[in-house]
């Protein structure tokens, strides 16, 4: 693995900024990787590696720039919880930890950076150096994933029988006896103009 400061100024250019975010996404990715027992991940562990993350926000793009892991290679996946925790999986192994961001963290900042008088200025210098026990809450989980879920080609693809769009990996539902697309089956998130 990378040093911390390394890391943290990769995942920096790509997010397009430093912030309190990426210093927890950073620490947080090399905590639950060290947990499972992953040391490359970009490279020999790349295919034993399975990140399931809780928010999309800033964290979540240092998450993808530590583990390697994205949604487009499918070893990542977005939970919309709301709640700043991700879940490593190591594959092979079965060990999955799912770490959450403390809330009492945001208080504790006062005492790790006391000069530091802005409090987002605050929480990013004092998220750099907190021990990870204060910063993290870290369970032991066991985590199913569904083989419609997994990397690797598509488990199967299906028309739906609504707009004729084809589906892929086990999305489609079963609504009225038809087999439909989300979309056609009530989650439409736009309308045709
Ligand atoms: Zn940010
Ligand atoms: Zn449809």
């Amino acid at each position: 693995m990378e040093s911390f400061e390394k890391l943290l100024e990769i995942s920096t250019k790509i997010h397009g900024h430093v912030c309190a975010g990426q210093v927890i996404g950073v620490r947080m990715s090399m905590l639950g990787l060290r947990l499972i027992g992953i040391d490359d991940p970009k490279g020999n562990d790349r295919k034993k590696l399975y990140v399931v993350v809780e928010i999309d926000r800033c964290a979540t793009d240092a998450i993808q720039s530590v583990t390697g892991c994205s949604l487009g290679k499918r070893s990542m996946r977005w939970k919309d919880f709301g709640i700043m925790a991700a879940t490593f999986v190591n594959l092979e192994t079965g060990r999955a930890v799912r770490i959450t961001a403390r809330e009492e963290s945001r208080e504790l900042a006062k005492k790790y950076a006391p000069a530091v008088g802005n409090k987002y200025q605050q929480q990013l210098d004092a998220y750099r150096i907190m021990p990870e026990e204060e910063l993290f809450k870290v369970e032991e989980v066991r985590v199913e994933i569904s083989e419609c879920d997994m990397p690797g080609r598509p488990v199967r693809r299906v028309q739906c029988e609504g707009c004729g769009d084809w589906v892929q990996d086990c999305r489609e539902v079963e609504r009225y006896g038809r087999i439909l697309c989300r979309a056609c089956a009530g989650e439409r998130y736009y309308e045709r103009l």
